[in-house]
Order: C-alpha cells, then sequence, then structure tokens
C-alpha cells in the first residue's frame, strides 16, 4: 500500500471510511456495519509495536528552535494571522513534514471557556465543548505545525462497557445530584483521545552523601520518684561515602492536556504504553475526538528532566549505606533521549451544577474510573428529614412502651 492511500481504507461494501470499534477492536464502517479485522486491513493500520518509532528529542528541540531564530521581524497584522500564508511557512519550517499534522482532514475548534483544542478527522465536528460542555466554541487556526501523533493506544473499553461501570461508580456515589446519573447515562458520555508525551533517556549518575549508621548507648536518668535508672538511646555515626548509578527510563509520561481535571487524570491509572502502542494512523481517531496537545514538546521536555532527576535522587539515596544519609548530591548526565507523541483513551463526562463543572473521567484501556461530584443539597436535606422522623418514630414507640 502507497502513502497516498495510508489513511483512506474504504469500506469494502460500501466505500465509506472505517472508524475504530472499541466494542468489536476491529475496523468498521459506520454506514453499513461491515467489520473489517485490523489484520486484513491495509498495511498502513495497526501494524503492531514495530512501527512505533522513538524520535531524537534534542534534534527536534534544535530544529524549533532554529525555526524562531530564523523567524522574520513582526509582520503586517493581516499576514501575521496565524492562518496567514506566511505564519504557515515559518510554522512548518519547524519539523519535517512527515511529522506534521494529523493526517486525512481535519477541523480544530477551541473553547472559549476551558481553552481545549478538539480536533475532529474527517468528522462531524461537535457543537459543544467536549471537555466542559461550553457551547462557545470557535474554530481555531491550525497552524499545520502539530507534531503528529506517532502512535496511540485504541479504545478497548466500549461506550456499553463504560455506561455500566459509570452506573456502578454512580450508585456508591450518596448524595449525588441526580443530573450526574443522567449525564453518565446519556449522550454527554464522549471518547477522546488524549495528548501525551513520553521520553526515554539513559542516566549516568554520580553521587556523595554522608551514610548515617545508628548505634546505642545507656544513658542514666532519674525518674519521678528519684531513683537512678538507665535506658538506651540512639545515636548515629556519619561517613563520606559515593557512588554512581546507570538507569534507563522508558517511556516517562508527560501530559499534553488541558481539557481533563489533572486529578482525575491521576486517579485513572496508567496506560501500558510500553507494550500496546499501535502506530498512528487516521482510521483510529476518525469519528473521536482528539485533543490537540497545548503543553509544547519544550515545555514537556523540561517537565521530564524534573521527573528524571526527582526518580534518580530517589535511586542513588536507595544506594547509599547505613540507616539513613544526609547531604546528598548528585550528578546527573542524561543522553540518548528520545521522545514520542502518542494519543490515549479516555471515556469523559462534563456537566455543569450550580456554576461549576464537574468531570467523570474513565480510561479507556482498563476501565478504571475516577470522578468529581457535587452533593445534592435536596437529597441531604430529605435524608436529614428523613432520619429525624424515624427518631421521633422510635421515641413515640419507646414512650408508649
Ligand atoms: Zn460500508
Ligand atoms: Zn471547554
Amino acid at each position: 500500500m502507497n502513502n497516498a492511500t495510508v489513511g483512506k481504507h474504504p469500506c469494502p461494501e460500501c466505500g465509506g471510511d472505517l472508524q475504530w470499534n472499541a466494542g468489536k477492536q476491529a475496523l468498521a464502517c459506520p454506514y453499513c456495519g461491515t467489520v473489517v479485522p485490523l489484520a486484513q486491513a491495509a498495511d498502513g493500520v495497526g501494524d503492531g509495536s514495530a512501527a512505533v518509532v522513538e524520535q531524537d528529542l534534542m534534534q527536534a528541540l534544535a530544529r524549533l528552535q532554529a525555526a524562531e531564530r530564523t523567524q522574520p521581524p513582526p509582520l503586517p497584522a493581516e499576514q501575521a494571522r496565524p492562518g496567514g500564508v506566511l505564519g504557515l511557512l515559518q510554522s512548518m519550517a519547524a519539523t519535517p513534514a512527515a511529522q506534521r499534522g494529523y493526517g486525512a482532514q481535519s477541523r480544530e475548534v477551541q473553547c472559549q471557556s476551558c481553552h481545549a483544542i478538539s480536533v475532529f478527522v474527517a468528522g462531524k465536528v461537535a457543537d459543544r465543548c467536549e471537555f466542559c460542555g461550553s457551547p462557545s466554541i470557535i474554530d481555531h487556526q491550525s497552524l499545520g505545525d502539530a507534531i503528529t501523533p506517532q502512535s496511540l493506544l485504541p479504545f478497548k473499553i466500549s461506550d456499553g462497557q463504560v455506561r455500566d461501570g459509570m452506573r456502578k461508580w454512580y450508585g456508591t456515589r450518596w448524595f449525588a445530584p441526580n443530573r450526574l446519573k443522567r449525564a453518565a447515562l446519556t449522550d454527554t458520555l464522549k471518547g477522546v483521545y488524549l495528548p501525551y508525551w513520553t521520553f526515554d533517556a539513559q542516566v549516568s549518575a554520580r553521587w556523595t552523601a554522608e551514610a548515617g549508621y545508628h548505634y546505642y548507648v545507656t544513658v542514666s536518668y532519674r525518674d519521678s520518684n528519684g531513683n537512678t535508672r538507665t535506658r538506651q538511646e540512639q545515636r548515629t555515626r556519619w561517613e563520606p561515602a559515593a557512588g554512581s548509578l546507570r538507569h534507563f527510563f522508558d517511556d516517562e509520561l508527560v501530559p499534553g492536556t488541558v481539557g481533563v481535571h489533572m486529578a482525575l487524570l491521576h486517579k485513572i491509572g496508567s496506560f501500558p504504553t510500553t507494550t500496546d502502542l499501535k502506530a498512528y494512523s487516521p482510521e483510529f481517531v476518525r469519528g473521536w475526538t482528539v485533543e490537540r496537545y497545548q503543553v509544547d514538546l519544550r515545555q514537556a521536555a523540561q517537565q521530564n528532566v524534573a521527573q528524571m532527576q526527582a526518580q534518580t535522587n530517589a535511586l542513588c539515596a536507595e544506594q547509599v549505606p547505613g540507616d539513613t544519609h544526609r547531604n546528598l548530591q548528585v550528578q546527573a548526565d542524561y543522553s540518548a533521549r528520545t521522545f514520542k507523541h502518542i494519543l490515549v483513551p479516555v471515556w469523559l463526562v462534563s456537566y455543569t451544577y450550580g456554576a461549576r463543572s464537574y468531570q467523570v473521567l474513565a480510561n479507556g484501556y482498563t476501565g478504571e474510573i475516577a470522578g468529581e461530584r457535587p452533593y445534592s443539597a435536596w437529597k441531604i436535606f430529605f435524608a436529614a428529614v428523613t432520619a429525624a422522623l424515624a427518631v421521633m418514630a422510635l421515641l413515640y414507640v419507646l414512650g408508649n412502651l
């Protein structure tokens, strides 16, 4: 299959565009229902982790920087417009053509309320923000410069499964308003691919520290009756220590989303990116929503260094001999740094209650659910009244015995 047809796999029956179906774990035609197993689809789709490529981080950052340096002085307003031809050319210089855009025809809209940018690949564009439900969404001028996701985890949990999960989740939430239940069980449930950066790196570190060894001394003291007694007290002997560490960081994740509430994202568990990624192809995302990353590669790379430093320090700390340590100094050198831009699947319910927007999130690969919920004042009120009536009834009964 040549490049022109990659990303365009028509239905063998009716010629319609195939889409990924989570329940069937296959490509399916939304028009006539024909199901095409991944293995039988064209070479370009889901041919496994062999096609998942790591990219050199330093080269990519240098390209971004070079593109900025060569930018000419500010242009008249019309030409400098992000969608304008010059703006487009500038931004396209930053990354090789093969690493840009989402493939097929795509349209981007940005929410004026939560600022999330949604990408719709050759599909219907939503009329409300998928992340907060706000109707104020405007076209986002795609600069054509988005770094293409190299790979993704296709949805594994179907909407039916996630509705069951959410029903159970809701059932264990006392005093949650009925509106949450309706939102969770109706069409406000959206399947969204979230942008992530993943980083690999080899670290070699040297550390020095003072290792502490505990020992005990016998100390005598007087108790409250004036008797002399003894007790054991802990002391610490400090000795200099040093060592080195080599460690490979594999697929350290940095989220690029602004649409999903970060605390929830941490609660829905991990995504098996080291084992289950598939090479990106528009079939997987057509008909679903993709969020465009807003944490860019440079910010994400900085965040990644901070994460690796913290972990490197912890790994060195484990090497220090003795019972405790102090003054740990770590000199770390990171090499062979590579990155991937990937998409991971989540199911999302967003709804407003009062003036706030709440989200319930499910891991589209493992089904793990986490959510925010308001407390229904009415339900609490009625529960309190019922409890009070029960107590009064009990007192009445007891009084008549
Ligand atoms: Zn068809
Ligand atoms: Zn929004």
